[in-house]
């Protein structure tokens, strides 16, 4: 479990001056890693780092500073952009960069000349992936999604009696993620409706899901599990993610052996990663509702009671294509806490890898859409609209039930406390398309 330390510290403020605006979502106590080049050049990519409004060139950097062999030794991976062989080195490694950043974007630092040449305005910057994915998981945790979702097919019974035992997933797929801004087409799928036989069509009922996507660190050996108190050392940072799903092809497509062309058409992730040390000052207890059963053995332990949750302030925004040609801001539709997820990250991690199965750096876990217990704090549509029966009316007196061709999808996510400095995972975002016609002639 990462441990606070003076890069943590409120008051400190960053000669990057934009950074100091309580507004931004990157100050010097965030930190996090992104993928970018300047925008419009067929520059290779770089790894960056998030400070206020700008991006800091690790490449740069490396060249430019006269930092010593141990900084410069750590720097080496992400001068050459590979971010997942940096994210394979562990704690201990992200812990003293973060340091030395931390030492050099402060107010008064010796570095600041050399540095500022080492900037990029973000507004200047096109965003990649933040790492290659390898294997891509997407659990289940949110049980006010899992049992108002379950609610609309089982209303007596919406829990499944496995749910509070194992932590449920399934395997998805790595070809189809996105970074935020990357548009998305509907998709066409079998949809079965009624008594007709299913017809392939466009999808009628295309949702988001509000989720947190883990990316790991250092991995295991195949056939070597991960155990609880050691699970928390593979978690290198968090992001967002939209799991964008096809309710229709979903809901005819899903028995016996789950989601499948409904879920991997595309899958939305934000660009910057926030790592696990600029989260620290968020954890939470991980604590059950009296009566629920506690975890099996295998997926307790007492730091996970202690700190295994984390409170993120997670919302879903919506900007139609009428409101965008009106000039009209995105609205917001919700808000969550990932706090309320059922499961925490290290449990993720732990029963992974529980069966011998290997998890590598740069792997993506995904959180399960993350809904709130009260009305109205649905993480996807389908909840929000109740199954699509009772459409939402937009300030504009737009209604929705499912996402229509030019909606965007805007999730946000953001850590307060009082006495602690506010931190920010930047938009992730993007916007539907309509579905391509299908050619006949191939
Ligand atoms: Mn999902």
């Amino acid at each position: 479990m990462s441990t606070l330390d003076d890069t943590h510290d409120p008051a400190l403020r960053s000669w990057v001056t934009s950074a100091n605006d309580a507004a931004s979502e990157f100050p010097i106590q965030n930190l996090p890693f992104g993928r970018f080049r300047r925008a419009g050049s067929i520059d290779a990519w770089r790894i960056g780092v998030a400070i206020g409004d700008q991006v800091l060139d690790l490449k740069l950097v490396a060249e430019r500073t006269g930092w010593t062999d141990a900084e410069r030794e750590r720097l080496l991976p992400l001068a050459r952009s590979e971010l997942n062989g940096f994210m394979a080195r562990g704690s201990q490694a992200r812990r003293a960069l973060r340091a030395t950043l931390s030492q050099a974007l402060r107010e008064g630092s010796a570095w600041q000349d050399a540095l500022s040449s080492c900037l990029v305005p973000q507004a200047q910057a096109a965003m990649a992936m933040p790492c290659e994915v390898g294997d891509y998981t997407d659990f289940y945790t949110g049980i006010h999604h899992a049992t108002a979702v379950g609610k609309l097919f089982r209303p007596d019974n919406p829990l499944l009696p496995n749910y509070k035992y194992v932590p449920i997933g399934y395997h998805g797929r790595c070809s189809s993620l996105c970074v935020s801004g990357h548009d998305l087409r509907r998709p066409h799928g079998q949809i079965k409706s009624e008594a007709a036989p299913p017809q392939f069509m466009p999808s009628q009922r295309l949702d988001y899901e509000l989720e947190v996507g883990a990316l790991i660190g250092p991995g295991n050996e195949l056939g070597e599990p991960i155990a609880m108190p050691n699970a928390e050392q593979h978690l290198f940072g968090l992001v967002l993610l939209n799991d964008w799903s096809a309710r229709d092809v979903q809901a005819w497509e899903y028995q016996p052996l789950g989601p499948f062309l409904s879920k991997n058409f595309a899958t939305t992730l934000s660009p910057w990663v926030v790592t696990m040390d600029a989260l620290a000052p968020f954890r939470a207890p991980f604590e059950r509702p009296a009566g629920d059963p506690p975890p099996l053995p295998y997926l307790d332990d007492a730091n996970n009671r202690q700190h295994g949750a984390i409170a993120i302030t997670l919302e879903v925004w919506l900007q139609t294509e009428a409101m965008r040609q009106r000039g009209e801001p995105a609205v917001r539709l919700m808000q969550s806490n990932f706090r309320d997820a059922y499961w925490t990250l290290a449990q993720l991690v732990a029963h992974h890898s529980s069966n011998g199965c290997n998890l590598q750096p740069g792997d993506l876990l995904g959180s399960g859409t993350q809904s709130g217990p009260q009305e109205g704090q649905g993480g996807s549509l389908l909840e929000l609209t109740y199954g699509g029966k009772q459409p939402i009316t937009l300030p504009n007196g737009e209604t929705r039930t499912f996402l229509q061709d030019g909606d965007t999808v805007i999730l946000r996510g953001f850590c307060e406390r009082p006495g602690l400095r506010r931190i920010g995972f930047g938009d992730c975002a993007a916007t539907v398309q309509a579905a391509r016609g299908l050619s006949s002639t191939l």
